[in-house]
């Protein structure tokens, strides 16, 4: 099947040949008709499936063959909703480019920069208009921005809006638009409050899914290794050094742990930067300029920072860290292996973890392979200690404090731990090309 059988235009069809592109993404093929026709869409589709491509053909040529010549004076027309900042410039890049041939009008407005050359875009009239909903409501009250006339609407990862606690805004936003619009919802996962969301939203949409929730992409390999915690930066520098990885994305839990790590690996030799809620948004995108350039080797990113990062054939994820949110774990590794290119994920585990794990591996319906790696085997006489979960997706108590926890209760937890990673299919001596050799630097 090819774009030409989509039903696009010329000038669409011209951008995505520029591009590259040659055949579209299973999302792509289900979505473009569908939108095309005027439907409502519920999309179950995450970052590297080509899901915006997907949502913003159609979108251009919709808005062109609604086109009103006698509207000379631009009002939005299309409104993107996305969570961050960065998915939102990402996206404006992807209308610019796909757009490059039509006379569509974009800009994107997000937090974090100043508001008035945003709002001398805005006077200067758009069509298309991509926004994270705080800045958006901004601009609502300064009366900056008039959305009575959109057509179409797309909220991008609406699950990770309602995470980030967006949903009153993105209610305020609804409020302002008219009625009649054609709405296209897109969501990784699709909770109760995703449902409500849509039932509220949508009319009668057209479901297309992609790479459900639950099944990661087979060209991922996953693995996980077993590893003390005050231990896994010596392992991260060692398996980046020695195998001399170029491109590396580290996931950290916490702002605070994703600067540390990154200071650290520089002082290991090792580039590194750090990208997260707190680092002004010029420091983030310099940090993703660099990442994309070459410049820096590795770039250590929280959850919410990394989401929608769209950085091409991303070739190693490591989670340094565990995700609270099991959910939060596919989204990390399906920054690898995109777009058809294989990706290689694997995970720093320490001991107080193991409940984590096991969560991640319900989620996927599979157990991860654990491999020790020669000289970083894990201390058993380290016991687990609890995890603050923050956020969890866990029932209030599920898991007992360390404390509380019985002797059999934490002996069942040692065991599983041992016994997986001598159980999997590739044993230590196996384990990949990867393996470090104990050298008298790396013992502690
Ligand atoms: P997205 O899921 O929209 O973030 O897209 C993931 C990546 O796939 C981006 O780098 C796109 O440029 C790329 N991409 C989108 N559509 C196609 C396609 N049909 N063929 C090849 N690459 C694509």
């Amino acid at each position: 099947m090819s774009f030409e059988s989509l039903g696009l235009r010329a000038e669409l069809l011209r951008a995505v040949s520029e591009k590259g592109y040659t055949t579209p993404s299973p999302i792509q093929l289900q979505a473009i008709p569908h939108i095309l026709e005027g439907r409502d869409i519920m999309g179950g589709a995450q970052t590297g499936t080509g899901k915006t491509a997907g949502f913003t053909l159609p979108l251009l040529q919709r808005l062109m063959e609604s086109a009103k010549p006698e509207n000379s004076r631009r009002a939005i027309r299309a409104l993107v909703l996305t969570p961050t900042r960065e998915l939102a410039a990402q996206v404006e890049e992807s209308v610019i480019l796909y757009g490059k041939h039509l006379p569509l009008k974009s800009t994107v407005i997000f937090g974090g920069v100043k508001i008035n050359p945003q709002i001398q875009k805005l006077r200067s009239g758009v069509d298309i208009l991509v926004a994270t909903p705080g800045r958006l409501l901004d601009h609502v009250s300064q009366r900056t921005v008039d959305l009575s006339k959109v057509e179409i609407l797309v909220l991008d990862e609406a699950d990770r809006m309602l995470d980030m606690g967006f949903i009153r805004d993105i209610r305020k936003v609804l409020a302002l638009l008219p009625k009649q619009k054609q709405t296209l919802l897109f969501s990784a996962t699709f909770s109760d409050e995703i449902k409500k969301l849509s039932h509220d939203l949508l009319n009668t949409p057209a479901l297309v899914e992609v790479a459900q929730r639950n099944t990661t992409a087979e060209r991922i390999t996953q693995v996980v290794h077993p590893i003390d915690k005050n231990r896994k930066r010596e392992l991260l520098s060692f398996l980046i050094g020695s195998n001399n990885w170029k491109q590396v994305l580290v996931f950290s839990r916490t702002k605070h742990g994703s600067n540390r790590l990154a200071e650290q690996l520089n002082t290991d030799g090792i580039t590194a930067a750090a990208i997260h809620g707190n680092k002004s948004q010029g420091a983030r995108t310099k940090a993703l300029a660099d990442f994309k350039s070459g410049k820096v080797r590795v770039l250590v990113a929280t959850d919410i920072a990394a989401r929608g990062l769209d950085i091409n054939q991303l070739p190693h994820v490591v989670n340094y860290e565990l995700p609270n949110i099991a959910e939060d774990y596919v989204h990390r590794i399906g920054r690898t292996g995109r777009a058809g290119n294989e990706g290689e994920a694997m995970s720093l585990v320490c001991v107080d973890e193991l409940k984590l794990l096991k969560d991640i591996e319900r989620l996927l319906k599979r157990e991860i392979p654990k491999v020790v790696l020669e000289g970083y085997e894990p201390d058993p006489s380290i016991k687990a200690e609890p995890i603050n979960r923050g956020r969890g997706n866990q029932p209030q108590g599920a898991r007992k404090p360390a404390g509380n926890r019985s002797a059999s209760d934490q002996n069942k937890q040692r065991s599983s731990y041992g016994a997986r990673a001598g159980n999997q299919g590739r044993s230590q001596n196996q384990s990949s090309q990867n393996r470090p050799r104990r050298t008298t630097q790396n013992a502690a």
